[in-house]
């Protein structure tokens, strides 16, 4: 499988599904077929490792393709293609053991970028915490973005965002009014499949648009089209960006997979809480109230920022399932589809 064809191009689905997509290439956007055999082959024939195939194969209960995979495609004439042969996606995002069995419509993102104001409205670091623990459930990276910075960020807000770069985090402060940080919002975007998350009125749509014109129109345009004059049914889709890479349209997006959340592992997502896994007096310590346990003295004795735990211990209460309901109600119109999984 990897003697690739000459007469294939690759290419990134955009968005589409149940057999058809649409592929954007180098210099064009294909509307695409899936090869018939393709789904049989995904399970036997291109994945590596039995891993990627049970993967694979979950992914396929609902389509066999998700929004984001590189895909190599027969280009068939009048803007259509056949896809050939779909790219095992690069290890790291979604091709460990935690996410085994993790079903998910928004594999092809590899990048979740939250964001927040300085001010107007008030930034909501819980909810940033939240965030970043999907992000880490399924081990794909997430940058914070603070915008509104022409507003002016107050001291203890900076503190704040150094605490996050000490978790080897990128914060990047932005302002869409007058240009700030949009350069290094840019370049952290280039190259990836990345989600704007955050609350509204935080100005996610004046970023795409102050990053390049029209940009959040056509992801809203998209969105809004439901069914009418499309060609495909499913609601994930990806933009281009003209610098490389893709913004998701986070309104398509219908699952977060909690990975190791919700398999009992919320504190293997608080990155800085994983030197001291394994530590504790008791095996199944969850951190709260029991003797021995090495994260509380490590939150006693200032190693693991107060907040942060507390985040932990607010998410631990309600349990995964719950703080992905959480986020629902903060964010509304969206809502929890099921154990271990996030409706956003
Ligand atoms: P969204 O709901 O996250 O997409 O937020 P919008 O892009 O609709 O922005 C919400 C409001 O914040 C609008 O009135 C914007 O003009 C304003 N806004 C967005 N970005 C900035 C910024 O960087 N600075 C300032 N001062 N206002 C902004
Ligand atoms: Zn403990």
């Amino acid at each position: 499988m990897s003697a690739t064809s000459p007469s294939l191009v690759e290419g990134t689905v955009l968005d589409g599904g149940r057999g058809q997509y649409r592929v954007q290439t180098a210099d064009v956007t294909l509307i695409c077929d899936l090869r018939g055999k393709l789904r049989k082959d995904l399970l036997y024939a291109i994945s590596p490792s039995w891993r990627h195939k049970a993967r694979r194969a979950n992914v396929k209960a609902r389509d066999p393709l998700a929004v984001g995979d590189r895909v190599r495609v027969l280009p068939t004439g009048g803007g259509r293609g056949m896809i050939e042969e779909i790219v095992p996606r690069a290890a790291g995002a979604f091709s460990r053991e935690a996410d085994v069995g993790l079903t998910t419509s928004v594999a092809g993102i590899d990048q979740i970028v939250a964001v927040f104001a300085v001010r107007d409205p008030e930034p909501h670091l819980g909810l940033l915490d939240r965030l970043l623990v999907m992000a880490e459930a399924q081990e794909i990276s997430a940058i914070v973005c603070l915008n509104k910075a022409d507003l002016g960020a107050d001291a203890v807000l900076l503190e704040r965002s150094d605490m996050y770069r000490s978790l080897g985090y990128t914060v990047v402060l932005t302002s869409a009014a007058n240009g700030l940080g949009l350069d290094e919002l840019r370049g952290r975007l280039a190259g990836r499949t990345s989600a704007l998350l955050g609350p509204s009125g935080v100005g996610k749509s004046s970023l795409l648009n102050a990053l390049e014109p029209g940009l959040a129109l056509r992801v809203a345009e998209i969105s809004d089209s439901t069914g009418k004059g499309r060609h495909t049914t499913t609601g994930t889709r990806v933009v281009p960006l003209a610098g490389g890479g893709f913004v998701a349209d986070t309104a398509g997006i219908k699952t977060l997979g909690l990975g190791r959340a919700a398999a009992g592992q919320l504190d293997w997502c608080f990155r800085e809480l994983r030197p001291y896994l394994g530590r504790c007096q008791h095996n199944d310590c969850g951190h709260r109230h029991e003797p021995g346990c090495a994260i509380r003295a490590a939150v006693a004795a200032g190693e693991v920022d107060q907040t942060r735990y507390d985040s932990y211990c607010r998410l631990y209460d309600q349990g995964a399932a719950q703080a992905g309901r959480v986020w629902r109600d903060l964010t509304s119109s969206r809502s929890l589809v099921g154990e271990g999984e996030f409706r956003l």
